[in-house]
């Protein structure tokens, strides 16, 4: 679950991020959702709101929150690019017919016994199918 921010500039500032008025509108936007997002999804959420606002700030944005280690990359697919402000471990479920990504909670998980040793600086836990709903859909 994303936590609650009660201050958005200094959640910015705190992980060493200049918090301009772009940025803190993106984080604001991936935070406010969880259908995580791509680029263009981003873009086209905001920029109607900032005039100003280009894909490639959003995309540069977007990397330097992930440098800087306040949201998630999600590469599921090797063609899309999708945005996660929820930075907990939890994994992705991705359904097939309808496209949607949704969170699910990962039980337990203790250290991977053949990696005690070493620093692990990324994990993800991704898995496809079909969603109840589109399955719903389909056995109609
Ligand atoms: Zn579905
Ligand atoms: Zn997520």
């Amino acid at each position: 679950m994303l936590k609650k921010i009660d201050n958005l500039e200094k959640y910015l500032r705190d992980a060493g991020i200049k918090p301009s008025i772009q940025r803190l509108k993106i984080f604001e936007y991936l935070a406010s959702t969880n259908s995580h997002p791509t680029v263009d999804k981003i873009y086209g959420a905001l920029s109607s709101d900032i005039p100003t606002l280009s894909k490639t700030t959003v995309y540069n944005t977007l990397k330097l929150f992930q440098k800087q280690g306040i949201i998630l990359i999600i590469n599921i697919e090797d063609n899309e690019t999708r945005f996660d402000a929820d930075v907990s471990f939890h994994g992705h479920f991705k359904c097939i017919e309808c496209g949607g990504v949704e969170d699910f909670p990962i039980p337990e998980h203790g250290k991977i016994e053949a990696l005690v040793d070493y620093d692990i600086s990324e994990k993800h836990f991704y898995i496809k199918g079909i969603c109840a709903n589109c399955k719903k859909i389909i056995n109609k």
